[in-house]
């Protein structure tokens, strides 16, 4: 079928009920490319209808060498699907009638380039999934608006997202050699045993709390002298700045000196950004886990007891669940289930922390004798974490120098400039003892192994069962229960929780939609 047939197509069901959209469904020849009706949806409310374009790549003028290897098609791809979402914007009418009707949504855009399956690439076709709200006049079929939305509209959009000549290609070009870059310098951290590096020159700090947009006239990074390191990158040479060694390194420094933007900036380091964004070269390897303190959280057989143990009333900690997890116990489950994962980084930062995790000092432990405390603070096991299980921690703490015993590098923020404070720290130990006892009775000790069961995963809900709407952010049902992904610092984009959502249906066995 072509333009032609899909017109016709249009004129037939005009003024019908919206429901016959449905007819519509199939595979239209277009002159460069094809559009495919793949899902139709109900009524204009509902969820928008499902639509690929199909072109073939050789046909649209990009030299392969663009997508010669993955570091390159993946912000290939990033880049074609900003380009559709912006020429979306641009072409299309705004709304259409009620609901949905006249949106063309993709999945694009955000700081970081993301491997995302709404542009994908298959042999030689360029396949780009979208989203369209298919108009209507009140209840019925507006097919004049659809066939502007479908012939006019959407043509000018995939003219200007997808052929080469319409393609900005300095800007292109940088898109993918950042990423080739960026992906260089992770290969090159595992190659030199690093786990971090921070460039140069690098921008951390937002323009503001929830903006991911980097801050205008901000201070940018410089590394200690004795922490550069030079890496060599594919389209940059060499680039230098501070590198990051396995082990224990705390950041530490006054309150307001930029000690969290930079672990923040270290947190977002296992993605790729895009030129222009400052953390281009902040780059950790790909095992780094963000972990918080997380009241109120629901924990399932969780092996915690490396942390806490001998809970009132003998509570077990060896397979923990509960409904509403402390403070200090929920980081506890949230650090063993990133060892349960493989994590080989820990990234910590005292403002989300549960201070009673994190240290337990020596007049505490005169008052509170350790058979009355449950909690063995992280202070006690992040050096065995290393030594035992080969994990590394970055920490940021300006409230305790009782780490100073159990680390490798102390970097001082000061003015947010990093500072190499190893010496002195160092040489602050030998001055003041510790007068703390360590609390670790033995070592950490394995990390048991879990396995979600395929029967407690249930994605549906007993019919008539009422329930609210998860209140907004990363919170979302699956059956019954809500899964809350507020805390997951490092799910960069909703299509992740989506596609976390439609991980664990898949693994419950459930194929409907
Ligand atoms: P800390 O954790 O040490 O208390 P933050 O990292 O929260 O400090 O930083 C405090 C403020 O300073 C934030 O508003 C942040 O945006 C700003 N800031 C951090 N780093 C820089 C920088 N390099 N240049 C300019 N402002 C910065
Ligand atoms: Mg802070």
């Amino acid at each position: 079928m072509d333009e032609k047939d899909l017109i016709i197509a249009l004129d037939k069901i005009n003024g019908r009920e919206y429901k016959e959209y449905n007819n519509i469904l199939g595979t239209y020849n277009f002159t460069n490319y094809s559009v495919v009706l793949d899902r139709i949806q109900w009524d204009p409310w509902a969820p928008p209808s499902q639509l690929i374009i199909r072109a073939p790549l050789s046909k649209l003028g990009f030299p392969p060498f663009l997508i010669k290897t993955p570091s390159r098609e993946i912000p290939f791809r990033d880049f074609i699907g900003r380009r559709f979402r912006e020429a979306a914007g641009k072409f299309s009418k705004g709304m259409r009638g009620p609901g949905r009707g006249g949106n063309i949504e993709i999945d694009a855009g955000s700081q970081s380039i993301l491997n995302r399956s709404s542009v994908v690439i298959k042999d030689d076709i360029l396949e780009i999934r979208f989203k369209m709200g298919l108009p209507a006049n009140g209840k019925q079929i507006d097919a004049r608006g659809a066939k502007e939305m479908l012939c006019t509209d959407l043509k000018a959009i995939v003219q200007a997202s997808i052929l080469s000549d319409s393609i900005d290609k300095i800007k292109l070009k940088n898109h993918i050699t950042a990423y080739e870059d960026a992906e260089a310098i992770r290969e090159s951290l595992y190659k030199l045993n690093l786990i971090g590096f921070i460039a140069n020159g690098s921008v951390l700090p937002r323009c503001a709390g929830d903006s991911d947009l980097p801050l205008q006239n901000a201070v940018p990074f410089k590394s200690p002298q004795e922490l550069e390191v030079t890496i060599t990158t594919p389209n940059s040479g060499e680039v230098t700045g501070m590198g990051i060694k396995h082990g224990v390194t705390l950041i530490v420094g006054g309150g307001f000196h930029g000690k969290s933007t930079l672990l923040d900036a270290l947190t977002s380091g296992v993605y790729n950004h895009i030129p222009g964004d400052g953390r281009e070269k902040v780059i950790v390897i790909e095992e780094t886990v963000k972990i918080k303190s997380e009241d109120g959280r629901r924990v399932e057989k969780v092996n915690i007891s490396p942390f806490i143990k001998n809970l009132p009333f003998g509570k077990d900690t060896n397979s923990f669940s509960t409904e509403n997890a402390s403070g200090s116990t929920s980081q506890a489950a949230n650090i063993i289930e990133a060892l349960e994962l493989g994590a080989r980084v820990l990234l910590i930062d005292e403002d989300t922390s549960a201070t009673n995790f994190m240290i337990r000092d020596e007049r505490m432990q005169e008052l509170v004798a350790k058979e009355n405390e449950p909690i063995t603070p992280f202070v006690d096991r992040v050096r065995q974490l290393y030594t035992e299980h080969n994990v590394s921690t970055i920490l940021v703490m300006g409230g305790s120098g009782d780490y100073f015993d159990s680390a490798d590098q102390v970097i001082m923020m000061q003015n947010y400039s990093a500072i190499d404070k190893n010496k002195e720290a160092q040489e602050i130990i030998k001055k003041h003892h510790t007068r703390r006892k360590s609390e670790s009775d033995g070592n950490f000790g394995a990390i048991s192994r879990r396995c979600p069961l395929k029967n407690s995963l249930i994605p549906k809900k007993d019919k008539g069962k009422q329930q609210w709407p998860p209140s907004g952010g990363k919170t979302d049902f699956f059956g019954e229960i809500i899964i809350d992904m507020s805390y997951l610092e490092q799910i960069a984009d909703p299509a992740q929780e989506r596609a976390i959502k439609a991980i664990l249906k898949y693994l419950s066995n459930d194929n409907t939609q």
